[in-house]
């Protein structure tokens, strides 16, 4: 169907036919090809934990160090729940890792960029615990890889790519993302409080670790100390017991043991507090 030539939307790049894992498309992407470096002058990437992980970890800077230098903000839906994009050049469009050879952090590259000209679309039916991924083409002017005559499955495209450990290490935080956003409106909005640990377990493990040492993570989980231990040295452990930490605290979906006295010791900590500042005690 032609487009209305009076119609200015402009054209999605998107191809609107589903493809699961075993259906082919035509694509491939190689140091040769003229458009070589074109997709990564104009950037727009969302990163996901495992992304600042892979990536902090290759630059050999803290998470901190790497959401202050290398991330700009963004709302992920209209009740606020924060992600982070992948900040650009100073003005400039360009991703700060491309260098003439093309990706300077290739085996650490996001999830966004071992997909790309693949689409995911991931959702769950009604009373289903399991997500449903669909993969879609897109297709930009600028990229020629849909001119080469290789074909692939999708799925032999994701594993080429490095995306099925890239995906299977986020699965539980694009849970937790999935159903924030199906809430809806009945639910209302997140309390900060609830943004600020999104964000928290989400994109700073170093916070993440220390909260983990704070009192009011203590007087409620009960964690072994081996277990803390294995914690504190593994990244990748930590990361994916903050998506469990996530699902409890926002959805009560529980994994990790509470105390059975949490309720009390929070109670009496709080109490503790008001004395501490209670007017009395206040300088006058
Ligand atoms: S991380 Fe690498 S592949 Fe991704 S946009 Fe930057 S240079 Fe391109
Ligand atoms: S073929 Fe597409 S993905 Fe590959 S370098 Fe060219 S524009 Fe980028």
């Amino acid at each position: 169907m032609n487009q209305d030539s009076s119609d200015t939307t402009p054209l999605s790049p998107i191809t609107p036919v589903k493809l699961d894992l075993d259906d082919n498309f035509q694509f491939a992407c190689h140091k040769d090809i003229a458009c070589f470096n074109k997709c990564c002058q104009s950037i727009d990437i969302q990163l996901t934990p495992y992304d600042i992980l892979r990536l902090k970890t290759r630059l050999g800077v803290s998470a901190r160090e790497f959401l202050f230098g290398h991330t700009v903000p963004f709302e992920m839906d209209g009740h606020g729940v924060p992600g982070l994009k992948l900040r650009t050049k100073d003005e400039s469009t360009q991703c700060p890792f491309l260098t003439e050879e093309g990706c300077g952090v290739y085996e650490d590259r996001p999830t966004a960029c071992r997909y790309y000209a693949l689409g995911l679309m991931s959702m769950r039916k009604k009373d289903s615990s399991v997500d449903e991924d669909s993969y879609f083409v897109v297709k930009e002017d600028h990229c020629l890889g849909h001119k080469e005559p290789q074909v692939q499955t999708v799925r032999s495209y994701r594993q080429n790519q490095g995306v099925d450990t890239y995906d299977e290490l986020n699965r539980e935080w694009r849970q937790v993302v999935l159903k924030k956003r199906s809430c809806g409106p009945t639910i209302g909005k997140p309390s900060d409080r609830s943004l600020q640990l999104f964000f928290l377990a989400s994109y700073d493990l170093d916070g993440f670790r220390e909260f983990m040492n704070t009192l009011s993570f203590d007087e409620v989980y009960e964690v072994a100390p081996e277990e803390r231990e294995r914690l504190q040295q593994d990244d990748v452990a930590l990361m994916r017991f903050a998506f469990r930490f996530l699902k409890q605290a926002l959805f009560g979906e529980n994994t990790i043991p509470e105390r059975a006295d949490a309720k009390e010791r929070r109670l009496a900590r709080r109490k503790e507090r008001l004395g501490e500042t209670a007017p009395s005690d206040q300088p006058a």
